[in-house]
C-alpha cells in the first residue's frame, strides 16, 4: 500500500484536493493519505508555513501530493515551494504541456511536449546578490556544476525511454553564457552519446522561443537550466491553454512532489469555482511516478472527454459549473 502525503494547502487549495481526492477515490489506485499542513494554513495552526512533521512525513512517504501554498508577503518569510526543493534536492521540475479540446488555446491540437528544467542551479541560487552603493550596478552569481547538469539531462533521457518519446531538445544559450550555459550544452552532449536510441537536438533558447510558439508539434522533451526551463514552461503552459492545465512534478532521487502550477488564487479562493484539472493533471504524473500508468491514462482520457462534453466545465474554461461538479463530471469518465 502505498501511502501519500497530502497538502490541501492555501487559497483554493483545499477545494481542488477535496475535488482530486474524490476522483482517486474512484480511480481505487490503493492509496492511503497522511495529511499534513504548510503554508498558510501551517503558519494559523503550527506558528509555523513547513512545520516539521511535514517534512518528516513527506521524507518517510517520499511521494506527495501539493495544493498551491501562499507565501505571505513581508516578514521575511521565503518561498515554501523553494524551501521544499532545497530540503528535499528536488532537482528535476517536470512540466508536461499537451492540447486540450475546448480552451482558449491556440494548439487545440497537436501539442505533446514535456519541459524538464533544473531545479537547484543556475541563476536561482540566490548567491553573489549584490548592489552597488551608488545603486548603479548589480551581479547575482550564477552556477551550472557537471554534476547538476549530468543528472538532469539524464532524467530527461530515461524519461524519454520510460514514455517512448523520441527526441530531447538541449535548450542553452552557450553562444553567449559561455560558461554556464557552455558547461550545460558540453555535458549534456556526453549524456546524450550514451542513448543512441534518442534523438538528440540543440537549440538556443530564444529560437526555441520563436519555435514554439510558431511549430510547437516539433517538441517531444525540452531539457534546460534553472531560468530557461521556468520561463518556457510557463510558455508553453500558455500554449495550450494556460495555468488552469498545467501540472508540475518536483523530482529528486528519494522524494517526489505533484502539484498544479498555479498559485492559491485568492481571487476567487472559497467559491467553489476554481478548475481542478491541473491538480488532477498532476496526480497523473504521480500515478505514473508510483508505477500505475493504466490509471494515469483513464484519468487523463477522462479529463480529455469531460473537455471534449464541456460537461460541468469552471468558469475559466467558460463554463458555469463549479469544482466539485467539474470533479464528479469526469470521475464518472473515468
Ligand atoms: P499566488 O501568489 O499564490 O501565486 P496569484 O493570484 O498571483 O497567487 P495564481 O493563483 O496563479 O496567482 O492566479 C492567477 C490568476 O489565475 C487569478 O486570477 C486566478 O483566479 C486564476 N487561477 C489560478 N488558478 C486557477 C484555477 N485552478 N482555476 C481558475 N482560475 C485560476
Amino acid at each position: 500500500m502505498t501511502t501519500i502525503t497530502i497538502i490541501p494547502g492555501d487559497g483554493i487549495g483545499p477545494e481542488i484536493m477535496d475535488a482530486a481526492l474524490h476522483v482517486l477515490d474512484v480511480l481505487k489506485p490503493g492509496f492511503e493519505y497522511e495529511f499534513a499542513d504548510a503554508g498558510v494554513a501551517a503558519l494559523e495552526k503550527h506558528g509555523e508555513l513547513l512545520p516539521a512533521a511535514t517534512l518528516d512525513s513527506i521524507r518517510r512517504n517520499q511521494v506527495a501530493l501539493k495544493s498551491p501554498l501562499t507565501t505571505p508577503v513581508g516578514g521575511g518569510f521565503s518561498s515554501i515551494n523553494v524551501a521544499l526543493r532545497k530540503h528535499f534536492d528536488l532537482y528535476a521540475n517536470v512540466r508536461p504541456a499537451k492540447s486540450f479540446p475546448n480552451t482558449r488555446s491556440r494548439f487545440p491540437t497537436g501539442v505533446d511536449l514535456i519541459t524538464v528544467r533544473e531545479n537547484t542551479e543556475g541563476m536561482y541560487i540566490g548567491e553573489g546578490q549584490e548592489v552597488s552603493t551608488d545603486g548603479e550596478t548589480a551581479v547575482l552569481t550564477s552556477r551550472v556544476t557537471h554534476q547538476g547538469a549530468e543528472r538532469i539531462v539524464r532524467y530527461a533521457f530515461e524519461l524519454a525511454r520510460k514514455t517512448g518519446r523520441k527526441k530531447v531538445t538541449v535548450v542553452h544559450k552557450a553562444n553567449i553564457l559561455k560558461s554556464t550555459s557552455g558547461l550545460f550544452l558540453k555535458t549534456a552532449r556526453e549524456v546524450a552519446a550514451r542513448y543512441a536510441d534518442i534523438e538528440c537536438n540543440e537549440l538556443i533558447v530564444d529560437n526555441t522561443c520563436m519555435q514554439l510558439v510558431m511549430r510547437p508539434e516539433q517538441f517531444d522533451i525540452i531539457v534546460t537550466t534553472n531560468l530557461f526551463g521556468d520561463i518556457i514552461s510557463d510558455l508553453c503552459a500558455g500554449l495550450v491553454g494556460g495555468l488552469g492545465l498545467a501540472p508540475g512534478a518536483n523530482i529528486g532521487d528519494d522524494v517526489a512532489i505533484f502539484e498544479a502550477v498555479h498559485g492559491s488564487a485568492p481571487d476567487i479562493a472559497g467559491k467553489g469555482i476554481a478548475n481542478p484539472c491541473a491538480l488532477l493533471l498532476g496526480v497523473g504524473q504521480m500515478l505514473d511516478h508510483v508505477g500505475k500508468p493504466e490509471l494515469a491514462n483513464r484519468l487523463r482520457d477522462a479529463i480529455v472527454a469531460t473537455l471534449e462534453a464541456r460537461d460541468s466545465l469552471t468558469p475559466d474554461l467558460g463554463g458555469n459549473g463549479n469544482t466539485m461538479g467539474f470533479a464528479k463530471a469526469i470521475a464518472a469518465r473515468v
